[in-house]
This record gives C-alpha cells, structure tokens and sequence, in this order.
C-alpha cells in the first residue's frame, strides 16, 4: 500500500511523505489493528465513536505514536467523546456540530485538528456540508478554531468520475488557504493523490472485505 501511494506521489511530481495513510479499520477487530501497527502503521480512521472508544484507548496506551481520525458522521451527543478520542475530527459539516464542539472544547480544554467535510456530490442522503454553503462554513470554522480547523474532506458519489470532485475540493483548500485534504479510499487514492490529497482513507485494501 506505501508503495502504491509512493508512486503515485512521484508520478504526481509530490513526495512519498506528503501523503499520509489512514488505514479504516472499521468493523475490524483490535487484533487487525495490533498487526498493523506492528508492520509500521500509527494512522487510523473509525467511523463510529463508540466502536473507536472500545479499540483505541488500550491501544494507545502501548502505542503512544498513534493517531485516530474520526471520519463518520458525527452526532452532537457524541462530541465530547469524540473529542476525548480523536486526534483528527474530519467530519465537521454543519454550524450547530462547530457549536458542540466548541462548547465542549471549552469545558475539556482540548481541541483536536478538525476538517470540514463538504458534500461535493450535493446528495441528500450524504452527510456534508452543501457546495453552496461551504465556503461560508469553512470561513466562520477558521474564525472560531484558528489553526485548529487545518483542511477538508470529501466522499464523491458513488460510481462517479472522482477526479473533478477531488480537484473541486482542492481549488476550495487552496482558495482558504488550508493546507490538509482528505480525500481517496481503497477504489481512487491514486486519482485523489493525483489531485493533491495530503490523507488518503482506505480500508478493504488494506484488512479485506467488511462484514455487511
Ligand atoms: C469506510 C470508509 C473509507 C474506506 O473505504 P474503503 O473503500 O474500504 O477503502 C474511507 N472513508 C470513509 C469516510 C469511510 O467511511
């Protein structure tokens, strides 16, 4: 997997250790991620905050290099441990989500690197904040975290051409000056590299198929 992300960095004209791999290791079990971190691997992504808090605590406390990104959607009611939890928050895709988190922030004094997902595929059954919408959210996200709010993510359609979604969201980095982008999973990190990506989230291709 470094290999193939390596290469498609050099082809790029980027360097290797630009991008950065999240292995998803949901629905995985503990063990996958005990593997993983033996062969080198400290970045993880977990959709949902209650699986994330039952593997990651005991594995942080032997591994303390590791980082985890919470990348699923993320109720209000799970902000304060998410924030607890999460190295990186790249789902933060509507006003009153940054209202809880800023609430909670505040009482925890602990604020994690936090990236706005935009809904570049305007679904409605997508979580995301709407094209439209975005660049107002990312500037009031800048002015209430600061640095703290470090880049954006996105999940294209599904079955669509990924590429102009990927560069979409990079023109919308660039034009805030926001240096982080997410974007890229098992089926088209090459093509998000391509386009910039500086995180790539992939999962089946590296722990196999998920249980449905
Ligand atoms: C599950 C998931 C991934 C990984 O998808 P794969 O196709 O298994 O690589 C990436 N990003 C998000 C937001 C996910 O939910």
């Amino acid at each position: 997997m470094r290999e193939r992300i390596g290469t498609a960095a050099v082809r790029a004209g980027r360097r290797a250790e630009d991008v950065t791999l999240v292995a998803v290791s949901k629905t995985h079990p503990i063990e996958a991620v005990r593997e993983a971190i033996r062969a080198g691997q400290y970045v993880f992504g977990e959709n949902r905050v209650q699986e994330a808090a039952a593997k990651f605590p005991p594995l942080r406390s032997a591994c303390p290099t590791l980082s985890l990104h919470l990348i699923g959607p993320l109720q209000t009611n799970k902000v304060r441990d998410a924030l607890r939890l999460a190295d990186v928050i790249e789902t933060l895709d509507r006003p009153r989500l940054a209202d809880a988190i800023a609430a909670s922030a505040a009482s925890l004094g602990r604020l994690p690197t936090l990236l706005v997902q935009v809904n570049t595929g305007d679904e409605p059954q997508k979580a995301g904040i709407p094209r439209a919408e975005a660049d107002g959210f990312i500037a009031d996200c800048r002015a209430r975290f600061g640095p703290a709010l470090a880049g954006l993510m996105c999940i294209p359609p599904l079955g669509a051409d990924p590429a102009p979604h990927f560069a979409w969201l990079a023109d919308r980095a660039a034009r805030h000056g926001l240096g982080l982008l997410s974007m890229g999973m098992s089926g088209d990190f090459e093509t998000a590299i391509a386009a910039g990506a500086t995180h790539v989230r992939v999962g089946t291709a590296i722990f196999g198929q998920r249980e449905a």
